[in-house]
């Protein structure tokens, strides 16, 4: 439930609902940082009545969407700023969320201080403004290998000292993922978003614990997920107060022989979906939903197109040595092709895209 206030509500109006929200045992927070001062009341499900506090003093509007994603819709962007675009999360100093595409790029794994630094450098040339790269790896089999995280805890630290040394000495932020509970705190000193991988769109712990860090938190779309439970699941982010999300589609199970072809089917319309829906920024990542390094051009240039506020891409100088995904990595040289061929195409379609808003 969303309780805006009038502008002119005092403190002593906002102590008044808030009041009556801890007396219901439920849940708030206030959030007064945008024009206008908006209650929202975590897990009021259908135990009150909506018009519960619309006689309240200082109380301008209520809105009860059950069961939806409220912190993060238009809606809430309307109540608390007036305003209907996509908010810009500031990392440092790259803008997610304007028209120009960010572009999140590195090796999917940290192999190695060299490998990391010389792609780090690459991706730089290229126009890359993230630096990204996989520590802890989620992987289909315990087999293969684990991300230099998986040896133990000093190691991991040791890699996430390398992206962060790597991330200075190129002046980019950096993201790397975070698999688990146990591993946030470390993550968090060193990386400046926190990845939750597609697998862990559901870990619920996972999202309180992240969001807690108040980092900016980069949330893929589990590849069984509908867009409504992915937006269901960014909003558990939002709940602990944590807005800046940056939601990510990467791909969904194909369907019948679908995975001949490709890793995952890209859901490009998820792109436009999405933009309607809320106002969080939204990037595609082409490397994982095709798996394959020969259609990265194109389908960037298509989730740009589509609204994309940016991509993530995994590059290596030789893909063929990778440890892991170097089927779909491309090296910085196909990188800058795809920038360029972006940014062109940002620049044409951005007043399109931002009729979506
Ligand atoms: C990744 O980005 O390193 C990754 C494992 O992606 P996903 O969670 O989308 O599979
Ligand atoms: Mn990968």
């Amino acid at each position: 439930m969303l309780i805006s206030m009038k502008s002119g509500a005092t403190d002593n109006d906002i102590s008044g609902v808030m009041n009556v929200v801890q007396s219901l045992g439920l849940r708030a927070f206030v959030s007064k940082e945008d024009k206008y001062t908006v209650i929202s009341v975590i897990g009021s499900g259908t135990k009150i009545p909506s018009n519960y506090f619309t006689s309240l003093s200082g109380v301008n509007e209520v809105v009860d969407q059950e069961n939806v994603y409220e912190l993060i819709s238009k809606k809430y962007r309307k109540l608390s700023s007036g305003l209907s675009g996509n908010i810009e999360i500031t990392v440092n100093n790259v803008v997610i969320g304007e028209d120009t595409p960010v572009i999140m790029a590195g090796p999917c794994a940290v192999e190695s201080r060299d490998q990391l630094f010389r792609i780090a450098g690459e991706v730089k040339e290229a126009g890359a403004h993230i630096l990204r790269g996989g520590i802890f790896k989620p992987r289909s089999s315990v087999h293969s290998f684990q991300g230099l995280g998986a040896s133990d805890r000093s190691k991991a630290e040791e890699a996430l000292k390398w992206l962060r040394e790597a991330g200075d000495e190129f002046c980019m932020p950096v993201i790397t993922e975070v698999r688990g509970e146990s591993q946030v705190d470390l993550v968090a000193e060193y990386s400046d978003i926190l990845q939750i991988g597609a697998r862990n769109m559901y870990d619920q712990d996972l999202l309180v614990a992240v969001a807690r860090t108040k980092k900016p938190v980069l949330l893929k779309r589990h590849f069984g997920a509908g867009v409504k439970e992915f937006l269901n699941f960014a909003e558990y982010i939002a709940a602990e107060g944590n807005k800046n999300i940056i939601l990510c589609e990467r791909g969904i199970v194909p369907v019948g022989k679908g995975n001949d072809f490709t890793r995952y089917t890209l859901d490009l319309a998820a792109v436009p979906a999405i933009r309607t829906e809320t106002y969080l920024p939204v990037i595609v990542d082409p490397s994982h939903s095709t798996g394959r390094r020969d259609m990265i051009y194109s389908m960037s240039c298509a989730a740009v197109a589509a609204g994309a506020h940016g991509l993530m891409i995994e590059v290596h100088y030789n893909p063929e040595e990778a440890l892991v995904d170097g089927a779909q990595a491309i090296t910085a040289d196909e990188l800058k092709k795809v920038i360029k061929a972006c940014n062109e195409i940002s620049r044409m379609v951005n007043e399109e895209n931002r009729a979506l808003n």
